[in-house]
C-alpha cells in the first residue's frame, strides 16, 4: 500500500508553491497525499520566518507533534522552508523528535532523506543555500482551481534591514523564460486560467539567456488560454516604463500593482535600506496612474520601525492619504534576529507600535472604502472563483484589480468569466448583478 504524506503550509505564496513542488517529489517517490494528519506516514510543516508570530505559530504546532511521534514512532516528521534554514540548531535541540530538516534550496533531497531516516537513527538536515537552485526542471503538483502560482525567481539581493529573506532564501537567481512558458502551458492544460508569477523580488527577474521581467510578462501573456496574469511582489525601484507599457498593451495582464511602501519618512526609508525616497515613491505612483489610469495599487506598510518618531509615522499617514491605496497589508515591526535592524538601539515600545498600527488601519479602511465606492455603477469582468461565504446562493470572484465581488448565482460555474454591474461597496468587497456571460471554459 502507498505511504501517505501530509503537508501544512505557513507564510507567503512562495511557500504554497514550494509545498506543491514537494508534493510532486513525494508523489514521484510513490507517496499519496492525505488530509488526515493521523493517517500520514510522513508529516511536513513548510514554515515561515518573516515575523516572530509566524515562527511562534509553527513552534506551537510542532510541539503537538511530539504526541504523534509517541503514538507512532515510525512516522517521519519534517520541517521545511525558512524556519528550517533559520533555526536549524534551535529546532534540533528543542524538538528532538523532528526527523528531517530541509531549507528552501534542498527539497530535491527529500525522498533520499526520508529513505535514509528509516534506516538510521540520526535526524537529517540540509540547509545549505544555493546560488543556482531554481527547480527549473521540476513542475509542482497543483490542486484544482482558478489560479496557478508559478515561481520565476528565488532569493533577494536587496537586503532591507528588517527582512530575513536574503538570509533564509539566499541570493537572487532566475529561471529561464522558456521553462516558465512551458510551465504556464502545462498549467493551462490542467485547467488553470489565471497565472500569478511569484518571486521574492519578482521584477528583478533576469532571464539567464537575456531578457527581463517585462519580456517574461509578454511571453506568458502570449500563451493561449491564459485569461489573467498577476505578479507579486515587485520592488518599487525595479518598476520602469517598459513594464508599465507591457501591462498597458496586454489585456490579460491585470491592472493591479502591489507596490510595497513600507514607510513614508525618508529617514526611516533610508534606515530600512529601501533605496527610494517618499518623493520618488509618489512620482512612481503618478507615473503608474498616467500610463495605467485604472490600475489598482496596493501596498505593504510597517509601523514602529526602530527609531520611528511620531512625526515620521505621520509621514506614512500622509503618503497613505495622498496615494489612496486600494488596500494594504499593515504590520507592526517585528525584530528578526540576524537582520541589521535588530541592532538599532532605539526600538519603539510595543504599546506605541500597536497604537500606530490601529491609527494606520483606521485610515486605510476609509481609503479602501473610497476606492471601492468609486466602482459603483461600473461594469467589470469577474472570474467566478468560489461560493460566497455569506450565502450558498451567491458567487465570489475577483476583478482584474483584485477586488472581491459578490453576486447572485444564475447558472454560472467556477472559472466562467462574467460581466457584473457593481451596485454596492461595503467593507473591502463589491456587490453586483450579472449582465451577461462572456466566456465559458
Ligand atoms: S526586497 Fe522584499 S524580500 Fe528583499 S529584502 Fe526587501 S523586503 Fe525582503
Amino acid at each position: 500500500m502507498n505511504q501517505k504524506y501530509y503537508i501544512e503550509t505557513y507564510g507567503c505564496q512562495m511557500n504554497v508553491y514550494d509545498s506543491e513542488l514537494v508534493a510532486s517529489l513525494l508523489q514521484k517517490s510513490g507517496y499519496v497525499e492525505t488530509d488526515q494528519i493521523h493517517d500520514a506516514d510522513a508529516i511536513f510543516l513548510n514554515t515561515c520566518s518573516i515575523r516572530e508570530k509566524a515562527e511562534e505559530t509553527v513552534q506551537n504546532r510542532l510541539s503537538n507533534f511530539h504526541h504523534l511521534k509517541r503514538k507512532n514512532p515510525k512516522v517521519i516528521i519534517g520541517v521545511l522552508g525558512c524556519m528550517a534554514q533559520n533555526l536549524k540548531d534551535d529546532l534540533l535541540e528543542s524538538k528532538p523528535f523532528v526527523d528531517v530538516i530541509l531549507g528552501p534550496d534542498s527539497y530535491r533531497k527529500l525522498p533520499e532523506f526520508i529513505h535514509n531516516r528509516k534506516t538510521q537513527m540520526d535526524h537529517l538536515a540540509d540547509t545549505r543555500l544555493s546560488k543556482f537552485e531554481v527547480y527549473e526542471d521540476m513542475f509542482p503538483t497543483r490542486k484544482e482551481g482558478v489560479n496557478a502560482w508559478i515561481s520565476i525567481m528565488r532569493g533577494c539581493d536587496k537586503f532591507c534591514t528588517f527582512c530575513i529573506v536574503p538570509f533564509t532564501r539566499g541570493r537572487e537567481r532566475s529561471r529561464t523564460i522558456e521553462s516558465i512558458v512551458h510551465e504556464t502551458e502545462q498549467a493551462v492544460r490542467e485547467g488553470f486560467i489565471e497565472i500569478t508569477l511569484l518571486g521574492q523580488n519578482v521584477n528583478s527577474f533576469r532571464n539567464p539567456d537575456g531578457g527581463d521581467f517585462p519580456d517574461l510578462l509578454e511571453a506568458v501573456a502570449a500563451v493561449p488560454g491564459v485569461q489573467r496574469i498577476r505578479y507579486t511582489s515587485p520592488h518599487p525601484c525595479d518598476i520602469d516604463d517598459k513594464l508599465l507599457n507591457v501591462m498597458l498593451n496586454h489585456d490579460n495582464i491585470c491592472n493591479h500593482i502591489h507596490l510595497p511602501l513600507q514607510a513614508g519618512s525618508d529617514r526611516i526609508l533610508k534606515r530600512m535600506n529601501r533605496t527610494y525616497t517618499q518623493k520618488e515613491f509618489l512620482n512612481l505612483v503618478d507615473k503608474i496612474r498616467m500610463i495605467l489610469p485604472d490600475c489598482s495599487i496596493t501596498t505593504d506598510i510597517i509601523v514602529g520601525f526602530p527609531g520611528e518618531t511620531e512625526d515620521e509615522f505621520k509621514e506614512t499617514l500622509k503618503v497613505v492619504w495622498s496615494v489612496r491605496f486600494d488596500s494594504a497589508f499593515m504590520f507592526k515591526y517585528s525584530p528578526r534576529p540576524g537582520t541589521k535592524a535588530v541592532e538599532f538601539n532605539d526600538h519603539v515600545p510595543e504599546e506605541e507600535k500597536q497604537q500606530r498600527l490601529e491609527r494606520l488601519i483606521a485610515l486605510q479602511k476609509s481609503m479602501t472604502l473610497i476606492a471601492i465606492q468609486k466602482q459603483i455603477g461600473k461594469s467589470m469582468k469577474v472570474i467566478v472563483e468560489k461560493e460566497s461565504k455569506k450565502s450558498r446562493d451567491q458567487w465570489s470572484g475577483r476583478t482584474d484589480g483584485n477586488t472581491w465581488v459578490i453576486f447572485n448565482k444564475s447558472g454560472e460555474k467556477i472559472k466562467d468569466i462574467v460581466d457584473i454591474k457593481i451596485t454596492d461597496a461595503r467593507g473591502v468587497s463589491l456587490f453586483g448583478e450579472r449582465i451577461q456571460m462572456e466566456v465559458t471554459v
